[in-house]
């Protein structure tokens, strides 16, 4: 399984040489985790492979390119494309984005014999199998209903926390998955945020540190922090250093690629 990092950003903008996008994994040829602004660097023969996308919740950063890329493919696919999430994000899709106002209901046109894309429901904890891989969603507290996703090639499991602050039950969950290599986790703001942060229920260093505090995690789990704040790069991972954890958190990197 390999696992590419489309886009890991809380925002978007150039910084140097460097463009910000937005959430999205790549899982083999064929699977999105989230829709952000990274899925716009795939070609249409990449975006038209794609048969399954897992979104963790409704929030623009991290779908803001799926109605745009089912409208450029359809027509390239001979099946749905099938959208999961919980049943509460797919109703939020279905009322303010795929509503004929904001763009047209896919799952209501007909494209080469089939509809363009299909809503699916999933449920923390309930595994789908797809093609020898695992994915798993996992609990998530955020501002609206969300979920991480848990990806396992029977060989190594990477979780992704998706968008969320302080996770009770994210922990034990974890602690059950024997193959953990790789563990991505936001951190949006940075410590003087810590307002904000709780308010739109994100993550902030000192709280992070409190987290992974709680994880009986293996010693050599890969921590990679995603969704930084553009432009608050360096003072956050500065932070996370500072207080100081049993794992090394990096920040995670567009472009970046697991092999598991
Ligand atoms: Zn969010
Ligand atoms: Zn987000």
């Amino acid at each position: 399984m390999r696992v590419e990092v489309l886009g890991c950003s809380g925002g978007i903008g150039r910084i140097g040489g460097q463009v910000l996008q937005t959430t999205s994994l790549r899982v083999d040829h064929d699977i999105l985790i989230d829709a952000g602004t990274g899925v716009a660097g795939l070609t249409l023969a990449e975006m038209a492979a794609i048969d399954h996308v897992f979104i963790t919740h409704s929030h623009v950063d991290h779908i803001a390119a799926l109605p745009l890329m089912i409208d450029s493919v359809a027509e390239m696919r001979q099946a749905p494309m099938t959208i999961y999430a919980e049943a509460a994000t797919l109703e939020i899709l279905r009322e303010h984005v795929f509503n004929w106002a904001i763009w047209p209901d896919f799952s209501e046109i007909t494209v080469c014999k089939s509809m363009a894309i299909r809503f699916q429901p999933v449920a923390v904890g309930a595994p789908l199998y797809l093609g020898g891989r695992t994915i798993t969603p996992l609990p998530a507290v955020h501002a609206v209903p969300a979920v991480g996703y848990c990806l396992d090639s029977g060989a190594g499991s990477l979780a992704f926390t998706g968008d969320t602050t302080a996770n009770d039950a994210l922990w034990p969950m974890l602690e059950h998955v024997d193959n953990l290599r790789h563990l991505i986790i936001e951190t949006a703001f940075p410590d003087s945020e810590q307002a904000l942060a709780l308010r739109s229920k994100h993550l902030y260093p000192s709280l992070l540190a409190k987290e992974l505090a709680r994880f009986a995690g293996p010693a050599d789990l890969a921590v990679h922090i995603s969704h930084i704040k553009p432009g608050q790069a360096e003072r956050i991972m500065r932070e996370i250093a500072g207080h100081g954890t049993r794992f090394s958190p990096q920040m995670l990197q567009d472009g970046q690629i697991f092999e598991l």
